[in-house]
């Protein structure tokens, strides 16, 4: 770990208590004293760096601890893309004039202390009496940021944590800001977010899961089930799909609340693992049991690009393992992962293909681009996003699926509607020669017991 990114976990693990604050202060005035004067700032904006800063906002607590405290955090969306398309020589004065601007403030502000933190990431300090100078501030900063003469449009993210407490800890302000931007980070038009209890709760709940999924794995309480797929003219059970549920704290975990977390800290690899290993082993039950078995699809996270253990060759050993013929597991992916750029991931999925395996465009319409990937990629079938059935009672979407359905059948590939919920949604589809659905109209997830058990009844 750099000497940087180190203490800032050191400073993130403190609490806001008064040992913890008084730890920090310490600390952050020994490693000045002992540092050389360079090191405390940044070498292109000449602000101050993280500790120095830290050492700068106590001592302004310390002079007048009855006033109210607040830290904004910012960095800039696509940084990266600024120095990609424009050059380092860019992206520094980008950098430097954002610098000005935070070194502005703490020259006309009372009580006020700023620093660069690393790249594109800055942090400012400043006492308040009111809520909105805080938004004002924020606003300021933004609307002189974008009206820099650049060739880029420069957008902003500012997270900003107002303590209400007296003597606040400054390193937990500066960890709720970032938890506030976090919120904001990428969205367009959002200029700046304060931190709320909420937010903490929910990044807590979060935190939870990341650690918990470990133990779930290791416990077998992460489990596929199974969501039937069907002819909606005959009601005829044509395959299923595998949903992870994670049965957590006495109840069932929808992947909803699961997925997106562990997306982030790669964990999303070994669940999907553990989900496929359970499908490939269901399915060589069915044919020893001396069924056909109809194909049960399991969903493939684009972080798979991510994983040194290649996803082919979990799937080929998965294959080899259960002896299953890969046509009864199709491959679900979700629409961005067949954008433009997205050529890695489908590397793989191409190789699979040549191996037999199904490949499924899975929340088809859901994205922005998807007409332009179906001519370029190679697919056998199409979900179509349950989006569109969520508006199916206006004429306008009617038209829009109704010859969006009769191009996909003119390009060949499967089509199967998802989120089929009334009757009136599949009497239109059936209309325009959709027969294969997934919804609750016909079946809701269940354990895999209950498809097992629905499968020998022969439905
Ligand atoms: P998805 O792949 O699009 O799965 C379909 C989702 O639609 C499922 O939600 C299913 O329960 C829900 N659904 C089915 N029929 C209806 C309907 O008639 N109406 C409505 N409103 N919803 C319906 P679920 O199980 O909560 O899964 C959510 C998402 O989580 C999935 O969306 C998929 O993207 C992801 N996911 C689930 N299991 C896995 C997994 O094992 N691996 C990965 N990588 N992702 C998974
Ligand atoms: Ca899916
Ligand atoms: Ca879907």
């Amino acid at each position: 770990m750099s000497e940087r990114k180190h203490e800032e976990v050191l400073y993130s693990s403190f609490q806001n208590t008064e040992e913890g604050k008084k730890e920090l202060y310490e600390y952050s005035k020994k490693k000045i004293l002992e540092g050389q004067p360079q090191t405390n700032y940044n070498s292109l904006t000449k602000l101050p760096a993280l500790r120095l800063f830290f050492y700068e906002a106590g001592e302004i607590i310390r002079a007048k601890p009855e006033q109210k405290y607040a830290v904004l955090v910012m960095d800039i969306t696509q940084f990266k893309a600024v120095n990609e398309f424009l050059g380092r020589s860019e992206g520094d004065r980008l950098l430097r004039f954002i610098g000005e601007c935070l070194a502005e403030y703490v020259r006309s502000r009372p009580d006020t202390a700023a620093s660069h933190v690393r790249a594109d990431n800055f942090c400012l300090f400043t006492s308040y009496r009111e809520k909105g100078e805080l938004a004002e501030l924020a606003i300021d900063l933004k609307r002189r940021v974008e009206e820099l003469p650049f060739a880029y449009r420069v957008i902003l993210s500012i997270g900003i944590c107002a303590s209400e407490e007296t003597e606040p800890a400054v390193n937990y302000l500066k960890d709720c800001a970032a938890i506030a931007m976090a919120e904001i980070k990428g969205k367009y038009y959002a200029d700046y977010k304060f931190f709320s209890e909420d937010m903490r709760t929910k990044m807590l709940q979060e935190k939870q899961i990341e650690s918990d999924v470990v133990g779930a794995l290791k416990n077998g309480d992460i489990v596929p089930y199974i969501q039937p797929k069907v002819y909606m003219d005959t009601g005829e059970i044509v395959g299923g799909e595998a949903l992870a549920r994670w049965k957590y704290q006495g109840g069932l975990m929808r992947p909803d609340r699961f997925i997106p977390v562990i997306e982030r800290n790669g964990m999303i690899i070994e669940v999907d693992r553990c989900i496929w290993e359970q499908v490939f082993r269901y399915q060589r039950k069915v044919m020893d049991e001396g069924r056909t078995p109809v194909p049960i699809s399991i969903n493939v996270s684009r972080m798979h690009i991510y994983d040194k253990n290649h996803m082919n060759d979990v799937l080929y050993g998965l294959r080899d393992k259960y002896r299953v013929p890969v046509e009864y597991i199709p491959l679900e992916l979700t629409e961005s992962a067949f954008a433009p750029g997205e050529d890695e991931i489908q590397g793989r999925m191409q190789k699979l293909r040549e191996q037999g395996f199904i490949i499924s465009m899975d929340d088809f319409g859901s994205g922005y681009s998807s007409l332009n990937m179906l001519k370029a990629r190679e697919l056998d079938e199409i979900k179509v996003d349950k989006e569109f059935m969520g508006d199916l009672d206006r004429e306008k979407s009617r038209i829009v699926l109704k010859h969006l359905l009769a191009m996909l059948h003119e390009l060949n590939v499967d089509i199967i509607v998802e989120g089929v919920e009334t009757e009136a949604q599949r009497d239109f589809l059936l209309e325009n020669n959709c027969r294969r659905a997934q919804g609750f109209l016909y079946y809701r997830p269940m354990p895999l017991d209950d498809f097992d058990a629905l499968m020998k009844s022969g439905a």
